[in-house]
């Protein structure tokens, strides 16, 4: 992607998430943008970082390490945003500054013990599976409590709030699942008024309005930024 296009995307995401701020009565900067840069080469992380952009989300451990030891003499913050397996912990935990994934205990203990050798703690949210499917990922609603003690009893990790990655069956199960997310989020700040729950990672290039209605302070966008992606398999 050109210099170009991307200026002209990205300002037509600030455009958008302004937009939508706007709509719901909220302060624009009480909302972030993280540009989510899976499968996009560090050279468009680059033309973003030169437009100021600073916080970026990958999925794959692996392209993640290939493009921050490219892109090592900028300062950007670093999110992991894809699902979690177990023998990529130590990397994750510590290569990144965010995560968007932990939804299981063995993760939490595993993370923990692999960052307990660096300065700061590991931003962590949990990922809550709001649509209740089987099949995704991401901690039951009902399960979410013992989660969260899991990690605030973690001396390494830091929680900041709750992560989700909705089914977009309708317009209104999409809403019913930004809401669910930020009631959850609600209680927990109720339940632990001391902890830092400040941040709720909730809408991506299709539901960005939405998820801001709702409350999200953090959107994850991809395609609206960098165009679409080639699929995995196919590069
Ligand atoms: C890929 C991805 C995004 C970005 O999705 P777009 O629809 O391209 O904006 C956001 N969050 C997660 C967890 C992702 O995997």
């Amino acid at each position: 992607m050109t210099s170009n296009d991307l200026q002209v995307r990205y300002h037509a995401v600030c455009q958008a998430i302004e937009t939508a701020c706007r709509a719901a009565q909220r302060p624009i900067d009480s909302v972030r943008l993280l540009a989510v840069s899976k499968t996009k080469p560090a050279e468009d992380i680059a033309r973003l970082a030169d437009l100021g952009v600073r916080e970026f989300g990958e999925n794959y451990l692996q392209e993640a390490l290939d493009k921050q030891a490219e892109l090592r003499d900028r300062d950007l913050i670093w999110h992991f945003i894809g699902h979690i397996q177990s023998n990529k912990t130590r990397e994750i935990a510590q290569n990144f500054d965010w995560v968007h994934t932990v939804d299981r205990r063995k993760i939490v203990q595993r993370l923990n013990d692999a960052r307990a050798h660096c300065a700061t703690p590991l931003n962590v949210l949990i990922q809550v599976n709001v649509d209740d499917a089987p099949t995704k990922s991401g901690v039951a609603p009902t399960d979410l409590t013992g989660l969260v003690e899991e990690v605030m009893n973690s001396p390494h990790l830091q929680l900041r709030g709750l992560m989700s990655i909705p089914d977009p069956v309708s317009e209104e199960a999409l809403i019913a699942s930004h809401q669910l997310l930020a009631s959850l989020l609600a209680t927990l700040k109720h339940r632990f008024p001391q902890a830092m729950l400040d941040t709720l990672s909730m809408g991506m290039t299709q539901d960005l309005a939405p998820a801001i209605a709702a409350g999200s302070t953090c959107v994850r966008i991809g395609t609206a930024l960098f165009g679409q992606r080639t699929p995995r398999s196919e590069r």
